[in-house]
């Protein structure tokens, strides 16, 4: 029955919030728990100080011989700061981060102990690797996997509930070399996009091209329900969604979560996250209520990838962890609640270097117009040609719930560049440049380019992938996502369009071609072959999925099942192989990991589903029933009849309901399929929609019984009681 609602109800009512801590100065506690090159420059030594100082800004191996001492002077700083333990934190093919935890402590063969942090140990650790899914990279029998210090990324202290916690961000690679992991993969992937972005940059006419990197500001929602409700729906624990739930009488019609008031308990909570990452270095901006009730946004402001990547796990740990703190539970889950918004993670996404500065915006003279012309240019044909990869990197169980449910991006990936830019684009593709200055859209600086004025009003909320006046904004990604997945393919994506550009610029400007004619002839033919990928509608529109399928012949693909199999390209495996980011068995292994990640996600909800609905469900219907029949009965005693349609509705649903609960248990009783993606395909077309059956029922049924019956919170209590 509903006793337990009541009580958590009633807890929470009374609930105190923690109290808001003083705000600290920003200035005083920025970075206070990273152990970055200002520290770094405080205690070491001056030659070995300049020694890493370079391998960080070029991504160098670390010297071995400068080890020992950095591990020193890390240790004694983590020491000072309270710590008891040093981890090798890395990012596994899962969503999640990893640590392998080991204190400083040494034994001394008196038996006294000293801490002991040696280069050796800051460099290399040996993770039990084997509990890691590696898609068959290595069996759990051969040698395990290690992992190295990403000297790019700096060390930190974690401070939890079980102390204050050294933290080193490593690789994680197999001894045979291949990447475990998902970092790897990126900070290839950006050496990729460099050499390919360098090659290119020195066609246009530049002479001095500093190390070109790609950027990431990813802006991350959420939503907090209260743990006393949480913990009452095993759903919510388990699978980080709801299975059951009917929609509340008010629900985001009113749209008066968005911008309003954040609750006093909301808000202390926010300020601690935020303390908690200034004090991690990252500059991270609590936001407003999302559109739906319960629902928040965080964004970071951008940094070079690799440690935005970093920053965004670390992110979503400290949002889980302080939720805890509050008395919420964090759900990142992309949709938690059936018929309300669902959350994403915005990917703003860019390339740069210090001597050209940001390479996709447009600037101000003739000649950085160029250079942004022919970038975007590269990302258009890059959209095109790896849309579906696009869509793979953003495959999940989860995400599926969100992307094409007319409040998320469709599944079909496409570019939005807004009005003016399109029409530039257009113009070079039909060869009327000359045409528009009568228009007036555009001043010609040089002879033939187009010269562009930034406009980064022009929105459209609508498009998986848009162009926002100096990045693009990468909206198809879920929010419990690893923003690395979606870097690793936009920025190889790049690297090879890049490529292509550079070989096509370098042909034509080996006869008497001048650069201008040469960009615009290139980009033409970019634009020929690929300008059907650039859409400036409503992507929501079912004339959209028409056109874009029918006359546009892009990818729908609107499952993980559908996605995933494009990692099985052989045009897919090309690009990897040829820009070095990931060998064939590395692409191999990450399609089984996330494709096994899927089934198992699957069945995982699914066997939820039918406990929840056998032993929650079902019981209270029954319960529900008994007591109106026994007072249909008392009053017929008495001469007074009760209409009996709600009993016979409420056990119609009922038996309905455990119908479909059997159909799905033997659905799930199949067990040979021919190949991974027959089995995918499987749960996608099978167990999902008999889950849906079995919720449908089950909604109706909520609506049906005595709300004391109810075992589950309800949507209504779990989104609008703070
Ligand atoms: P909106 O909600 O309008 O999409 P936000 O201001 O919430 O925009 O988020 C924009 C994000 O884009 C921030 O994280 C910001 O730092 C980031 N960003 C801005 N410029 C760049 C860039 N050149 N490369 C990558 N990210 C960027
Ligand atoms: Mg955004």
């Amino acid at each position: 029955g509903n006793a337990s609602r009541v009580q958590a109800i009633s807890q929470i009512v009374n609930r105190k919030p923690l109290p808001p801590k003083t705000a600290a100065s920003l200035e005083e506690i920025w970075a206070e728990n990273v152990f970055n090159l200002p520290k770094m420059k405080a205690t070491l030594p001056k030659a070995i100080f300049k020694s890493i100082k370079k391998t960080i800004v070029t991504g160098e191996k670390l010297d071995p011989s400068i080890a020992d001492a950095v591990a020193n002077a890390m240790r004694d700083w983590a020491i000072s700061k309270g710590a008891l333990y040093y981890a090798h934190v890395f990012y596994p093919m899962t969503n999640l981060t990893a640590e392998k935890h080991d204190g400083f402590i040494s034994l001394q063969s008196d038996g006294t102990v000293i801490s002991e942090f040696s280069g050796k140990l800051l460099v290399q650790g040996e993770p039990d690797g084997s509990s890691f899914p590696n898609g068959g990279i290595r069996g759990t029998f051969e040698a395990r996997g290690y992992t190295a210090w990403d000297v790019t990324s700096p060390a930190y202290i974690m401070d939890t509930d079980n102390g204050a916690t050294l933290c080193i961000p490593t690789v994680f690679v197999s001894w045979t070399g291949e990447a475990l992991d998902k970092k790897v993969p990126l900070l290839r992937s950006i050496a990729a996009m460099d050499k390919s972005a360098n090659k290119v940059l020195s066609l246009l006419g530049n002479t001095e091209i500093a190390h070109v990197n790609s950027s990431c500001g990813a802006e991350q929602e959420y939503f907090l329900v209260d743990a006393n409700f949480a913990s009452q729906r095993p759903d919510l624990l388990l699978a980080g969604r709801t299975l059951f739930g009917k929609p509340p009488a008010k629900g985001q019609e009113f749209d008066d979560h968005y911008f309003g008031a954040i609750p006093e308990r909301v808000q202390v909570f926010m300020q601690d996250v935020e303390e908690t990452l200034y004090k991690l270095g990252i500059p991270a901006k609590t936001r407003h209520n999302e559109v739906a009730p319960g629902q928040f946004e965080i964004a970071p402001y951008f940094e070079a990838a690799n440690v935005a990547s970093d920053h965004q796990q670390m992110i979503m740990t400290v949002l889980r962890h302080t939720a805890k703190k509050h008395g919420f539970v964090c759900l990142l889950h992309e949709k938690p609640f059936a018929g309300i918004n669902g959350s994403g993670k915005h990917v703003n996404w860019s390339v740069s270097n210090s001597t050209q500065g940001n390479l996709l915006d447009p600037g101000d003279s003739p000649h950085e117009n160029a250079q942004f012309l022919v970038f975007c240019g590269a990302v258009i044909r890059g959209v095109h040609k790896y849309g579906p990869l696009m869509r793979a990197a953003i495959a999940t169980a989860s995400n599926d719930h969100r992307l094409g449910a007319n409040e998320a991006p469709p599944a079909i990936m496409s570019v939005y560049l807004g009005t003016q830019l399109e029409e530039v684009f257009n113009q070079i593709k039909t060869g009327s440049i000359s045409e528009s200055k009568k228009k007036g859209v555009m001043d010609l600086g040089v002879d033939v380019l187009p010269y562009l004025t930034k406009d980064a009003g022009d929105r459209n909320r609508t498009s998986p992938f848009a162009f926002t006046g100096n990045r693009f904004e990468f909206r198809a990604v879920g929010s419990s996502q690893s923003v690395s997945g979606p870097l690793i393919v936009l920025n190889t994506m790049l690297a090879d369009s890049l490529d292509w550009i550079g070989n096509r610029l370098e042909t034509e400007l080996s006869g008497d071609t001048e650069l201008n004619t040469a960009i615009l002839t290139v980009l033409k033919e970019v634009m020929e072959q690929h300008g059907d990928v650039v859409f400036g509608g409503n992507g929501y529109s079912e004339e959209w999925h028409k056109i874009a399928v029918e006359e546009r012949g892009l990818a729908n693909l609107p499952t993980t099942a559908d996605a995933l199999p494009v990692l099985q390209e052989e045009y897919i495996g090309d690009l990897f192989q040829k820009t070095g980011v990931l060998t064939p068995v590395e692409l191999e292994s990450r399609f089984e990991v996330y494709a096994e990640q899927y089934i198992l996600s699957i069945e995982v909800e699914s066997k939820l589903v039918m406990d929840m609905a056998k032993t929650q469900i079902y019981p209270a219907a029954v319960g529900y029933l008994s007591k109106l029949s026994s007072t249909i009965s008392s009053l017929e005693s008495l001469g007074v009849s009760l209409e009996k349609g709600s009993a016979q509705k409420v056990a119609d649903l009922t038996n309905s309901m455990v119908g479909a609960v059997t159909k799905l248990g033997d659905a799930l009783g199949k067990h040979d399929f021919g190949s991974t993606g027959e089995h995918m395909t499987y749960c996608a077309s099978a167990l999902r929609p008999l889950m849906d059956e079995v919720r449908e029922y089950a909604d109706v049924l909520e609506g049906e019984i005595a709300d004391e019956f109810w075992p589950l919170p309800t949507y209504q209590e779990m989104l609008f009681i703070k």
